[in-house]
């Protein structure tokens, strides 16, 4: 894996595009100067890696589209120290996000082959700290929990109690949720009384939440 000037003038250009789509967040944005998003990639597409589109990975997954994922890690609010799970691991490419920005991060992966690839190649470009877990996210990870903040990077069509438990009062899960081929982008704040407080951010797609491992 190599990081050239070419690639870093490449990222430049990805972040003054997501500049004028409207994210403002100057850690964020570093952390997709920092990150070399190429690494994520198979190395005959690394090309593709600094356009505004998802793209796929191994196993018929996707790594989310960058907007996307700063949509998402703004929607979350992250702070120093946050502890935060994140499921739908993939390619590790959010995971490491998070993690730029200081928080502690859990993520869950429900297909063997990604969860081995992605814990390796995490290590391997120096993202050890994300601690990667094979499970259903469906479950979470009642062993870690309560968390800040919860990500889900699948497509739900409802949000398993399960995980709101497993927030902490005040928490903040950030879900795309519908039932069709388009999920509206919520925000789900648990409020210190365990009521629910939900907003909507507009129109997205991803790869469906599935129940269940896969081996
Ligand atoms: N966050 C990823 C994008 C992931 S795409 C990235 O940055 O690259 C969504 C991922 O969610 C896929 O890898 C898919 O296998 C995983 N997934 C779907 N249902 C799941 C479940 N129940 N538990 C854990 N992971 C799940």
């Amino acid at each position: 894996m190599q990081d050239t000037h070419r690639h870093r003038g490449l990222r430049q250009k990805l972040i003054n595009e997501l500049r004028t789509k409207g994210i403002t967040d100057e850690s964020i944005l570093s952390a997709f100067m920092e990150i070399p998003r190429h690494y994520f990639l198979d190395k005959a597409f690394s090309d593709w890696a600094y356009k505004d589109v998802a793209f796929p990975i191994d196993a018929d997954q996707t790594i989310s589209q960058p907007y996307t994922v700063a949509v998402q890690t703004t929607l979350l609010n992250v702070k120093k120290g946050d502890k935060i799970l994140e499921i739908g691991t993939g390619s590790g490419y959010q995971a490491c996000v998070l993690s730029y920005l200081g928080a502690k991060v859990y993520t869950i992966e429900r297909q063997k082959k990604l969860f081995d690839k992605t814990s390796k190649f995490l290590q391997d470009i120096g993202f050890g700290q994300v601690r990667t877990l094979y499970g259903d996210g469906y479950l979470g990870t009642p062993r870690f929990a309560p968390f800040d903040k919860i990500l889900l990077t699948a497509a739900a069509t409802e949000i398993p109690q399960q995980l709101i438990d497993q927030l902490k009062p005040g928490g903040i899960m950030v879900a795309p949720l519908g039932s069709g081929d388009i999920q509206q982008m919520k925000r789900i704040i648990k409020n210190t009384d365990n009521t629910i407080r939900e907003e909507n951010f507009g129109n997205y797609r991803f790869v469906p939440f599935l129940k269940g491992i896969q081996e």
